[in-house]
């Protein structure tokens, strides 16, 4: 099952959520490494449900599956993404897979200074995809803080968490190979078979100090 990567390999939150036009919503603005523009990845293999260009090319993209949350929870997911200057690219019912660069910061909207606008919310696609929130600004339907759905790990360059914690995903630990079970069998020289290879490969085995290994 996935769970939702944050969707910039640097983060630089410079608006967190709660305050100024994020009031009343979960909100975040992502610049980024720097001030230029930088492209962000699918959190979660998902579906395009809306696209609004009459505003800042707000997307919608709602997880094909239910995914994990950092607490657990598994449901679906579904982020907003805004101010990309052109997603001539996207289209409703586009499928975007997980980690895939499918949108870019910018300026489209009322901003300055090239940033990517992220919502997250929990469920599927809702209604219209948001509503007018009481402090006057349009917000994700179901909104959910970043760091209760988003998911970070060592690739990721943090610059600005704006105080937030994300749960990192554990990096998978490298497999054990076990010591194969050899029949040892006496020959000449007083040497020990030790293996006979049955198939062509390359072969790992685990030795202990002071084994030795005699390839015939
Ligand atoms: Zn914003």
């Amino acid at each position: 099952m996935e769970k939702p990567i944050y969707p910039t390999m640097t983060m630089r939150i410079t608006q967190g959520y709660g305050i100024g036009s994020h009031r009343n919503s979960f909100a975040i603005d992502e610049a980024g490494a720097n001030t230029g523009i930088e492209s962000l990845r699918a959190p979660f293999t998902g579906i395009i449900k809306k696209i609004y260009t009459a505003d800042a090319n707000e997307i919608w993209l709602e997880s094909i599956d239910k995914v994990e949350y950092p607490d657990g929870t598994i449901d679906y997911m579904t982020v907003l993404f805004a101010h990309d200057n052109d997603v001539s690219n996207l289209y409703v019912g586009k499928k975007i897979n997980r980690g895939e660069l499918f949108y870019q910061e910018g300026t489209k909207g009322n901003v300055t200074g090239a940033h990517c606008h992220i919502e997250c919310a929990r469920g599927k696609f809702t209604g219209s995809g948001w509503y007018k929130n009481s402090a006057g600004y349009w917000s994700i339907i179901n909104g959910k803080a970043p760091e209760d759905c988003l998911f970070i790990d060592d690739s990721i360059k943090i610059i600005n968490r704006n105080g937030y914690n994300f749960k990192k995903i554990e990096t998978p630990k490298p497999t054990v190979t076990t010591k194969p079970v050899v029949k040892e069998e006496k020959i000449k020289d007083n040497k020990k078979l030790i293996f006979t290879c049955i198939k062509k490969g390359i072969y790992a085995i685990e030795l202990n100090k002071g084994d030795k290994l005699y390839l015939e």
